[in-house]
């Protein structure tokens, strides 16, 4: 793991201390990685990574000269693709805490402090929780308990890391259904893990991870949304919305009687993410980085740095003058998630960077943002504006709620 890399920022004020800790911590790192015979590549802005010092020729390259401020991925100094770094942390916790806060982000603050429920159940206003609320505080109690009684890891923990096992491994429901019988059978007494798949399903489903399932015309031509929620044909080139049986043309159904689609798109719903951005004060101070820390000094190292992102802000001036206003790149590319299946089957995952993180932090792929899963064989190429409507929709949504809260203030 790389230190942190938010002392980057102070290049031009090398006499603030947190420039002088972070060298430090740059120091350590990079000679613990590369060194050859005591010496490294020289990261300051006029050795250029070209040529080697010591550590006390570069500790005073870099407080005298600054550090390049574009080198954020520090290569040359051990760091790889994909390693994570001390800014990804925020707290430590179990991956359920961590999916928890991802879904109630305005309950960050309580869940990490870890107090107790019955007491924070008023909070400073002396508001009665609203069902949100509730909803969470229900959760955690049922997240915190043991899976069985003494035992350490807690129900919802266990659950969660069955339910990966599941799917990569490709298990049918009925196996799982077996395996969660087994293991009630061999657990202690008092054990609570859920009975059947169904019954997992649904704990994970009110805890918000599910996606939305949208069905779509074979031909990329419309959703089956809204109006057309109930459609069984395209009413564009009148394609059936199900999958038919080749030698019979019937409609293929499934065991429980529910048609197949054709096409489904999966929509993960951009609001809990965001919030999430702005919940945390560190995360919130990095969300206004493209405004109050970046450096206008003519080189490219951000899209804010660019002449679209420039004349964006000329053209749309209330938006710009709001440094916290969200700014996303959109990104899609096809892949194929089952490698070793004969049928060529891709999916396009739409993938939303937040631009307004620094440049160290906005192509992280913890910062990713997934949105939309877009099904395959083909690249939607135009069409991806009809698979884009529901992220275009909440966006919108958005809109009327920055209003909202500006005619508030
Ligand atoms: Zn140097
Ligand atoms: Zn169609």
């Amino acid at each position: 793991m790389t230190p942190s890399k938010e002392w980057m920022i102070f290049f031009n004020d090398r006499f603030n201390e947190k420039y002088k800790v972070g060298v430090e911590q740059f120091l350590n790192y990079a000679f613990k990685k590369t060194s050859e015979e005591n010496n490294i590549r020289c990261p300051c802005v006029k050795c250029n990574n070209t040529d080697y010092g010591s550590r006390e020729v570069v500790e005073m390259h870099l407080n005298v000269n600054g550090i390049m401020p574009n080198y954020t991925t520090w290569y040359h100094h051990g760091e790889r693709l994909g390693e994570s770094s001390s800014d990804d942390e925020e707290s430590e916790g179990s991956d359920c805490d961590e999916i928890l806060r991802d879904l109630y982000p305005n309950m960050d603050g309580f869940y990490r402090s870890g107090s107790e429920i019955g007491s924070s159940n008023e909070n400073k206003h002396g508001e009665e929780p609203n069902d949100e609320a509730k909803k969470f505080y229900r959760l955690l109690k049922d997240s915190e308990q043991p899976t069985y009684p003494g035992c350490d890891t807690s129900k919802l923990s266990v659950l969660v890391k069955l339910l990966h096992i599941k799917s990569i491994g490709r298990w049918s429901n009925e196996s799982f259904d077996m395996l969660l019988q087994l293991l009630k059978q061999i657990l202690p007494i008092g054990s609570n893990l859920p009975e059947s798949y169904y019954d997992s399903k649904k704990i994970i489903k009110d805890l918000g991870l599910s996606y939305q399932k949208i069905d779509a015309c074979k031909n990329d031509c419309m959703l089956y949304w809204k109006e057309e929620d109930k459609s069984n044909m395209c009413k564009i080139c009148g394609a059936s919305r199900w999958k038919e049986n080749s030698h019979n043309e019937e409609t293929k159904v499934r065991k429980n009687g529910k048609k197949l689609a054709v096409k489904t798109l999966r929509y993960f719903p951009l609001k809990p993410r965001l919030q999430r951005l702005f919940m945390s004060k560190k995360t919130a101070s990095f969300m206004r980085w493209h405004h109050e820390k970046r450096v206008d000094d003519g080189l490219m190292r951000h899209p804010a740095d660019s002449m679209a992102w420039k004349s964006f802000d000329d053209l749309h001036k209330d938006f710009s003058i709001e440094p916290r206003n969200v700014r996303l790149g959109l990104a899609s590319d096809g892949f194929q998630p089952f490698t070793h299946s004969k049928k060529s089957y891709s999916i396009w995952p739409v993938i939303l960077i937040p631009y307004n993180l620094p440049p160290w932090m906005c192509m992280k792929e913890s910062n990713f943002i997934l949105s939309s899963l877009i099904p395959g064989p083909e690249g939607p190429g135009d069409a991806i504006d009809v698979y884009l409507q529901p992220l275009i929709e909440e966006l919108k949504e958005f809109i009327w709620e920055f209003v909202w809260l500006e005619y508030q203030r």
